[in-house]
């Protein structure tokens, strides 16, 4: 049996754990961000941890693809959020 949740990474499009991915959500202005916590609300897509996947992902119409609606990616930007997610895993409580 596989317990574990598998999700599709948007940017290589393979399968993995899906504690392994980064989570996106689309918010409600469009404004696609990462979802730390993993409990935001509405529709994620999942992109591997990885500058290349990241940058892929965070194209235009590859969120909008994953979301099915139009959207804005995170200003931030690819390097920004790994940098956040190293951050938020150590202050993790
Ligand atoms: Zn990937």
């Amino acid at each position: 049996m596989t317990a574990a949740p598998q999700r599709t990474c948007i940017g290589c499009r393979k399968v993995r754990p899906k504690a392994a991915l980064v989570r996106l959500v689309r918010g409600a202005d469009g404004r696609v961000h990462v979802d730390d916590g993993g409990r935001a609300e509405g529709r994620g897509a999942y992109v591997c941890p990885d500058p290349g996947c990241l940058g892929k992902a965070l194209h235009t119409g590859r969120l909008g693809h994953a979301f099915k609606r139009p959207c804005e990616p995170p200003a931030s930007g690819a390097a920004a959020i790994l940098n956040g997610r190293v951050v938020n895993d150590k202050a993790r409580r």
